[in-house]
């Protein structure tokens, strides 16, 4: 029964989504989702956010960010970091992951599958702070959109990314970052997941970064450039939300979001 009724709540979403696309494509629309193409008057809301979520494909202001960086930006453009490159891409978002696959000479998966978390299309069932399936030098870049917050050892995380990378290669990261926090606040021994959420935003973050995660990147080898939304125009800020239009006033929110390249 239950399967039924979701079946039913899928079609008739699927059919007002279609319709609702021809109508922008005929009327006009004032935002896009530079992902999956979906387009409206504005984006659907989550509870810290209003406006920035896409109804289709789920994307965020981080993986918009980041695909009009790969999309816009030369010095990150797909053409440098993805076509006829290897790519490893960890916790892998549906849409983006259509995109990067269809872009990149070869392109695998990886997630180290907990609980609440399946996916059925992993290559790499790993720890990314202990990828002993990998070899150095092994990629030319790796994606992870707000995966470090889930694990213990993140310092090993990233010291074992740039291990794997190829010399000149490129991490692509994103965490949650509170907004005007100077520094990462992680406690590892809190463990109740109604603590965690009350102090990191979520029941299995293990820290909330700050301003110091460039530190963490640089330390560990990694040239690092943040791109926000000040590197594109405000028409294109505005027709693909890559900053939210209404800022959150949620106490852990992340209003000012950077997607960090950082070169090996
Ligand atoms: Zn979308």
């Amino acid at each position: 029964m239950k399967q039924t009724l979701r079946s039913i709540k899928h079609a008739v979403m699927g059919t007002y989504l279609q319709a609702s696309q021809v109508y922008y494509t005929v009327a006009g629309k004032t935002v896009e989702c530079n992902i999956c193409q979906y387009k409206s008057n504005h984006l659907a809301s989550d509870g810290w956010h209003q406006h920035v979520i896409c109804p289709y494909c789920k994307s965020t202001v981080r993986h918009r960010l980041l695909m009009a960086a790969f999309s816009l930006l030369n010095e990150f453009g797909f053409d440098k970091l993805i076509e006829n490159k290897s790519v490893l891409h960890f916790a892998p978002e549906k849409h983006l992951e259509k995109v990067m696959r269809s872009k990149a000479g070869s392109y695998k998966t990886a997630d180290f599958l907990a609980e609440g978390y399946a996916y059925s299309r992993i290559d790499y069932n790993i720890d990314i702070s202990a990828m002993k399936a990998i070899g150095d030098e092994s990629f030319d870049c790796v994606i992870a959109c707000d995966v470090l917050e889930h694990v213990p050892d993140h310092m090993g995380a990233i010291r074992e990314v740039y291990r794997v990378l190829k010399p000149g290669g490129y991490c692509v990261f994103t965490v949650p970052q509170k907004d005007n926090l100077k520094q990462t606040i992680e406690d590892l021994s809190i463990t109740s997941p109604q603590e965690r959420e009350r102090i990191f935003g979520q029941r299995d973050h293990l820290r909330i970064y700050g301003d110091d995660f460039v530190d963490m990147l640089t330390a560990c080898g990694f040239a690092v450039t943040g791109i926000d939304e000040h590197f594109f125009s405000k028409e294109i800020i505005d027709q693909y939300v890559l900053f939210p239009p209404i800022l959150s006033k949620h106490p852990l929110a992340t209003n000012y979001r950077k997607v960090f390249f950082g070169k090996k």
